[in-house]
C-alpha cells in the first residue's frame, strides 16, 4: 500500500498525476540491492530468488528524486524526463501552492540572519502604463522619496516587486533603462496567464500606486573589456536588460561594435523599434536583426534593422556575421537560452564568454 504520508499531493497537484518512479533494467541489474536499502521511502522491496529490486510502491517516490539512480552501480534505474517536473512548475497554480506552502511555514523555516540587502529597499511611484506590443506593458516608475533612488542601478540588473496589499512574495523583473534624470526607470511586463504580479498589474495598477521594491540586484551586467565586441541575443521581454545595457553602451563606448537579434512569436510583440530604428541610423557600429514566427498584416521593417521570419538562434545560426571574437549577453525564457546557447558555442563563443539572464517560458 502507498504510504499517505509520503503519497500527499505535490504542491497542489496528486500524488497519482504525476508520472514519477524508478524504472529498473533488470539486464543491467547486478542485484546488489543498494537501491533498496538506499531509499528512506519504502519504494522498493527485494526479490531475494531473483536478485533483483522491485519497485513495489511507485508513488511513494519522491517527485524529482533520482539517488537510486545516481548511486546504481550499473546505471541500470531510470526516470521520466526532468522537464516534466520543470512543465508542471511552470504553471502559475503550482508555483502559487508553492508560495502559500512557504507563507504558511514562514515561522520555521525563515532564515533570520542575513535579510539579502535590507537596505535597498525603496518605495517607487508607478507614473505611467502604456501598452507595448500585443502582451505587454511599459510600466515607468519614480522614487517616491528622494532617498529611493536607483542611482547604484546598473543595466541589466532587476528589480523584485511586491503586489500591494498582499501578502505574496516579490516577483522579479528586470529594468529597461538606465535611470533618467529626474530618477524614472522603466520595465516591461509580460502577462503570465494566472501569474499574480502581472494580472494584478495589468487589471488593477494604476498611476500614483506605491509599490515596495528591493533592488537593484543581479549580476547580469556587462563585465566585457572596453575593446570587445558584444553580441547580444533576447527573446521576448527578455528585451528589457538588453536594451539597457545597448543604450549604456552606446553611451559610454560609441566605438564599441555591438549587434542585437531580439526574437518575439509575432511581430505584433514587437516594441521600441524607433527606438532601435535610431540607434541603427545614428551608430554605424550598431547592427539589429529582428526575427518573428509570425508576420502579422501591417508589419514593416524599419529602416536600418534587418528582419528574418523564425527564431533568433535560428536566425543567429544562418547570419553571416563574425561573432567568434565577439562576448555574448543573452536573455529570454529558459528553453530559447539554451538553443541560444548551442549556436553561440557552436559558432566558436566559449561558455566563460558568455552571459545568461534566464526566466521561466
Ligand atoms: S542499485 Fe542498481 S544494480 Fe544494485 S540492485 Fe539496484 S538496480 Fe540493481
Ligand atoms: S528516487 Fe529517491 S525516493 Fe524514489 S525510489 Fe529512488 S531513492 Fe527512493
Amino acid at each position: 500500500m502507498p504510504d499517505p504520508k509520503l503519497t500527499k499531493a505535490w504542491h497542489g497537484v496528486p500524488r497519482e498525476m504525476i508520472d514519477w518512479h524508478p524504472t529498473v533494467n533488470e539486464d543491467a541489474c547486478i542485484g546488489c540491492g543498494t537501491c533498496v536499502t538506499g531509499c528512506g521511502r519504502g519504494v522498493y522491496r527485494f526479490d531475494f530468488g531473483r536478485k533483483k529490486p522491485v519497485v513495489a510502491e511507485p508513488l511513494n517516490c519522491l517527485i524529482g528524486c533520482t539517488t537510486c539512480a545516481n548511486t546504481c552501480p550499473t546505471h541500470a534505474i531510470s526516470f521520466p524526463p526532468l522537464e516534466r517536473i520543470a512543465q508542471l512548475l511552470e504553471k502559475p497554480e503550482v508555483h502559487h501552492v508553492v508560495e502559500e506552502e512557504l507563507l504558511a511555514r514562514q515561522d520555521q523555516l525563515s532564515w533570520q540572519e542575513a535579510l539579502p540587502h535590507p537596505d535597498r529597499l525603496v518605495q517607487l511611484e508607478v507614473t505611467q502604463i502604456e501598452p507595448i506590443g500585443q502582451h505587454n506593458l511599459l510600466v515607468t516608475l519614480k522614487p517616491h522619496r528622494e532617498s529611493d533612488c536607483m542611482c547604484q542601478f546598473t543595466p541589466g540588473q532587476y528589480l523584485e516587486i511586491w503586489v500591494p496589499g498582499t501578502p505574496w512574495m516579490s516577483r522579479a523583473y528586470s529594468i529597461g533603462s538606465a535611470p533618467r534624470e529626474d530618477g524614472r526607470i522603466e520595465l516591461h511586463l509580460r502577462r503570465v496567464e494566472g501569474g499574480r504580479f502581472t494580472t494584478w498589474a495589468f487589471e488593477q495598477m494604476k498611476v500614483g500606486d506605491v509599490l515596495t521594491a528591493r533592488g537593484p540586484l543581479g549580476n547580469f551586467v556587462i563585465r566585457s573589456s572596453l575593446d570587445k565586441p558584444l553580441l547580444f541575443v533576447a527573446r521576448g521581454t527578455g528585451f528589457a536588460p538588453i536594451k539597457a545595457m545597448i543604450e549604456q553602451q552606446l553611451k559610454l563606448t560609441p566605438q564599441r561594435n555591438l549587434a542585437l537579434f531580439w526574437g518575439v512569436t509575432d511581430t505584433r510583440d514587437f516594441y521600441e523599434l524607433h527606438l532601435l530604428a535610431s540607434w541603427a541610423k545614428s551608430d554605424p557600429n550598431f547592427r539589429c536583426v529582428l526575427t518573428a514566427r509570425k508576420i502579422s498584416a501591417g508589419f514593416t521593417v524599419p529602416e536600418g534593422l534587418k528582419f528574418r521570419a523564425g527564431t533568433c538562434y535560428d536566425a543567429l545560426a544562418a547570419d553571416p556575421l563574425e561573432i567568434a571574437h565577439r562576448d555574448a549577453y543573452v536573455a529570454g525564457p529558459l528553453k530559447t537560452v539554451q538553443a541560444v546557447l548551442q549556436v553561440l558555442k557552436r559558432r566558436g563563443i566559449p561558455s566563460e564568454r558568455i552571459f545568461i539572464d534566464a526566466f521561466g517560458s
